[in-house]
């Protein structure tokens, strides 16, 4: 950094007063030097910019203090790590170490997991897109399927009758909680009969083992309560199973969609203090299953597919300022370089994003956008920030879950991923994409080698 202050021509800044909550202006902009211990300027000039980063540290913590959470309030409770919500191997098997199974919604995660060595009947495969092929395969590894949809258990039960087995499954169910809009596309419907239905037909035709009742409410749920009516729905199916049926459900799983403990746009508090804490949501499940009215003998498992709330404070996103300029109606718009391309869910949290360098007293009403060339790249539409400078870092946190499964290449190449370990120590977990990366399957046809201009 020189001595010399950069020179800044003054302008005149219209005030916005929407920008204030009852607890004023948002103080977000302490600044983050480091992440586990390694300073975040040395992390970029080592791996490059942008660099996505993950705390192994934090992970642990998580995963470590849900299962204490669960297990405190019932006697039977699995975690299944959900591949979708962040499927680089490394970050898998933490969660694999701390005992957690898999869950897969397609084949290649469902392979993936298989070559992290995560056995075949300890992977839940969800999700209303498997092939034959895939079911054959499943079948064959007697991992527990989760029908979608009738299509589904009928070419299931064929399969069942060729290879002759009996393949274990779950219906998923889909009901309403209290959450609208609610979410019916996906699994058999609790209201208005299709569940039950769904149920007899399994039971009646006796190819295939039902053991297990899933459902995943929605994503990012606000209410604990709607995981009490989710479980006290699901255990209530499952002692109707008992009764008419006399045939005990093994496991209960209800998925994933804790929040985590980002911020919604649109949200008053900062997300931390809107959420329900893991406490909550594990006491409304618990409680409604002990409940429920199962005998002690024949209580059933807790299976969870928590994915976000484990994973996405352990993530970040470090970056460097490319350029600053005035927009038309005076406000400071800062360029980063990263956008939408690495953090597809900047469409639906205000990501916090914190220098990474000290600064002094004078903040600034700002836009941040990313170096696509697109309108709609926008990191955040309002934030107070210092005034960052070209060359300057920051860093946005809360990026662990979706962030890197849904990068794209559009534009920029995908930057290197790195997981700090218990000691502090960075190891790669994937390289940064080249331009080979890129076109390592394209094709060119022969008449289209050459050309003039
Ligand atoms: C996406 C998904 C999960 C994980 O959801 P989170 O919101 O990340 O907790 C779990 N189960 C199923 C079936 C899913 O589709």
């Amino acid at each position: 950094m020189s001595d010399k202050k950069t020179y800044e021509r003054p302008v005149i800044v219209p005030l916005n007063t929407g920008l204030m909550n009852k607890f004023g202006t948002r103080t977000e902009y302490q600044p983050v030097i480091d992440i586990d211990g390694n300073p975040v300027k040395d992390l970029l000039a080592k791996y490059g910019s942008p660099l996505f980063v993950l705390s192994e540290r934090k992970i642990r913590e998580n995963v470590q203090s849900a299962k204490r959470i669960f297990e405190t309030r019932y006697p039977k409770v699995q975690f299944a790590w959900s591949y979708k919500t962040n499927y680089i191997n490394a970050v898998c098997n933490v969660f694999h170490q701390e005992g957690a199974w898999g869950e897969v919604v397609s084949r290649f995660e469902y392979d993936k997991a298989i070559k992290n060595g995560v056995p075949a009947d300890k992977i839940l495969f969800n999700g209303p897109d498997k092939s034959r092929e895939d079911l054959e395969l499943a079948v064959k590894g007697n991992s527990p399927i989760h029908i979608d949809h009738l299509d589904e258990l009928y070419l299931l039960t064929e399969i069942a009758t060729e290879q002759n087995v009996k393949p274990r499954v779950a219906i998923r169910v889909n009901m309403d909680t209290g959450i609208y809009p609610m979410w019916d596309r996906f699994g058999f419907n609790y209201e208005n009969g299709q569940a039950w239905n769904a149920i007899n037909k399994i039971i009646a035709t006796d190819k295939l083992n039902l053991i297990g009742l899933h459902c995943h409410i929605g994503t990012f749920m606000l209410s604990a309560e709607a995981y009490g009516v989710a479980a006290s729905k699901l255990a209530e199916l499952a002692i109707s199973i008992k009764k008419h049926h006399g045939k005990s459900i093994t496991y209960i799983d209800l998925g994933g969609g804790f929040a985590s403990t980002n911020t919604l746009k649109g949200s008053y508090g900062i997300g931390a203090d809107a959420i329900p804490s893991m406490s909550q949501y594990a006491e409304s499940i618990t409680t409604a299953l002990l409940n429920a009215g199962f005998d002690n003998d024949d209580l059933p498992w807790l299976y969870l597919e928590t994915g976000r709330a484990l994973i996405d404070d352990a993530g970040f996103l470090l970056g460097t300022v490319l350029s600053n300029k005035r927009l038309s109606d005076g406000r400071r718009a800062t360029i980063l370089d990263f956008g939408l391309n690495l953090m597809f869910t900047s469409f639906w949290y205000d990501h916090k994003i914190s220098p990474a360098q000290p600064f002094g007293s004078h903040t600034e009403d700002c836009v941040l956008y990313g170096p696509l060339c697109m309108n709609i790249d926008i990191v955040r539409q309002h934030i107070t920030l210092p005034p960052l400078n070209p060359g300057d870092h920051v860093v946005a946190h809360h990026m662990g879950a979706y962030n890197i499964t849904q990068s794209m290449q559009f534009i920029s190449l995908r930057p290197a991923i790195v997981m700090i370990d218990m000691d502090g120590k960075p190891h790669i977990i994937r390289k940064k994409e080249m331009l080979s990366t890129l076109e390592k399957d394209e094709v060119m046809p022969e008449y289209l080698d050459t050309f003039n201009l």
